[in-house]
């Protein structure tokens, strides 16, 4: 699963969702320019400073809108497969089904696994039965259990650490997760009221995610996530009451193949909602937390996502978009949509 995204292909496909259809590219370096001035025409625009890298619009009124930035701390929850073992090939156990073609044990190598951790299959994935290799990310926990936990050496240099290394990426992609969430939310500027209880949130999983092996395997998870999402929580609450107007709640709510093409879903609770397959073509998700939100096989074509809060690689991936689609700058467009 870790080919799903290797490196080379994630930093073109990280340049395409800065600048995709229908943009105005800045020259890297600039800054957003101030409404009144002329250097930017009306369009989005993409733009970088120093190691942050922005994606913005200049409205007809001439105001200027720049969205999350993509920051060190969210490069680092990408997937690098390069650093990895491919520890999603390996730890976790597979059923055959219409995400995976194979039945596979925990602690198995998908036998399209290579000597160098790279897929046999890559390019190949979808038509070979593996969409579900297409869509997993594990927010960067490959690498960091690798390099970090484990020092650089492989299940396969040191036989004997494998399933200590497997239970450990399982608890480091939680953690992985929980870091994503706390990382967008720092950056959010409505939750600026929230950030230093935040900051000493997000100190509190560095330093989990940094245990040694043996602390870090029996790490409680749950009881961590539970600390987190409250403040999660008030963050949500914070930025939806941005919203123009008040955003539905449909916290948990069951929206299977529900038609919402074109819904206004500004500011919407969709926490943990099960939007499998549903219709949101051109819907508008800006503002609308989407934290756990089923999105599998979701028709996102043409709809915004832009300023959604708590979405994840992990649920675009899941779903179906095309070049459309606006995503916030911290996620790619997958290779797999139109
Ligand atoms: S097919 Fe196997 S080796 Fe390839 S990404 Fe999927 S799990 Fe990994």
């Amino acid at each position: 699963m870790s080919r799903a995204l290797q490196s080379g292909e994630s930093r073109a496909a990280a340049r395409e969702s800065h600048v995709s259809a229908g943009e105005s590219p800045v020259s890297a370096g600039e800054s957003p320019v101030p409404a009144g001035e002329s250097r930017v025409s009306v369009g989005e625009f993409s733009v970088s400073a120093g190691e942050s890298h922005f994606l913005g619009a200049v409205t007809e009124t001439g105001a200027v809108r720049v969205d999350l930035p993509i920051t060190d701390a969210r490069r680092e929850l990408r997937a690098d497969c390069e650093r990895c073992f491919g520890l999603c090939c390996v730890a976790p156990a597979f059923a055959a089904s219409s995400d995976f073609a194979i039945d596979k044990p925990a602690g198995q190598p998908c036998h399209k696994l290579q000597d160098d951790f790279r897929c046999g299959i890559h390019s190949r994935l979808r038509e070979s039965g593996f969409a579900g290799c297409t869509v997993f990310d594990c927010f960067g926990a490959g690498q960091h259990v690798a390099q970090r936990t484990f020092g650089g050496r492989s299940w396969r240099d040191e036989p004997a650490t494998a399933p200590q290394m497997f239970a450990v990426f399982a608890v480091a992609r939680q953690l992985a997760e929980i870091r994503w969430y706390l990382v967008e939310a720092i950056e959010l500027p409505a939750a600026a009221a929230l950030r230093p209880e935040l900051q000493a949130a997000a100190a509190e999983n560095r330093r989990l995610l940094d245990l040694a092996a043996g602390e870090l395997v029996d790490v409680d998870v749950d009881e961590h996530r539970s600390e987190i999402n409250t403040l999660l929580l008030r963050t949500s609450e914070l930025v939806r009451a941005g919203a123009p107007r008040e955003g539905v709640d449909r916290r948990g709510a069951d929206l299977i193949g529900k038609r919402m093409r074109r819904a206004d879903l500004r500011g919407a609770n969709l926490r943990g909602a099960y939007l499998i397959g549903a219709d949101l073509r051109e819907a508008d998700l800006r503002m609308a937390d989407v934290i756990g939100a089923d999105l599998r096989g979701a028709d996102l074509r043409g709809a915004r996502l832009d300023g959604a809060v708590f979405l994840t690689q992990f649920q675009v991936n899941a779903a179906r978009g095309d070049s459309r689609t606006t995503l916030p700058a911290a996620l790619l467009r997958p290779p797999h949509w139109a």
